[in-house]
């Protein structure tokens, strides 16, 4: 299965595609936005000006997202590995789905 997962470049949300028209680089106004402002105040530093600048706060929040994904990840391998019933799995898996879906955002 290969899928392209179409995220804001601002804050990393997967963004959906309308049928129309052509293809967004942002989910919604307040990251074009931010984008701008951020791409301003970036001239003259020599950062490239796609650069993506996380907080130490946003970073530290992406790793802990992450982590908890990898946590929910691993407790699908033990309930596995346990003999776990397809309702207990049906479970795991869902909030795995769920904890990766929230790593995907940047911010
Ligand atoms: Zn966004």
């Amino acid at each position: 299965m290969s899928r392209r997962l179409l995220s804001c470049l601002w804050c990393g949300r997967e963004i959906i595609e309308s049928d129309a028209g052509r293809r967004r680089r942002y989910c919604r106004q307040s990251c074009r936005q931010r984008a701008y402002e951020h791409r301003n105040s970036l001239k003259g530093t020599g950062i490239p000006d796609d650069s993506v600048v996380l907080s130490a706060h946003e970073a530290a929040n992406l790793a802990d997202r992450w982590f908890a994904a990898r946590c929910a990840a691993e407790d699908v391998a033990t309930a596995i590995d346990e003999g776990a019933t397809l309702e207990e799995l049906r479970a795991l898996g869902k909030a795995l789905v769920e904890l990766a879906r929230d790593a995907e955002r940047l911010r």
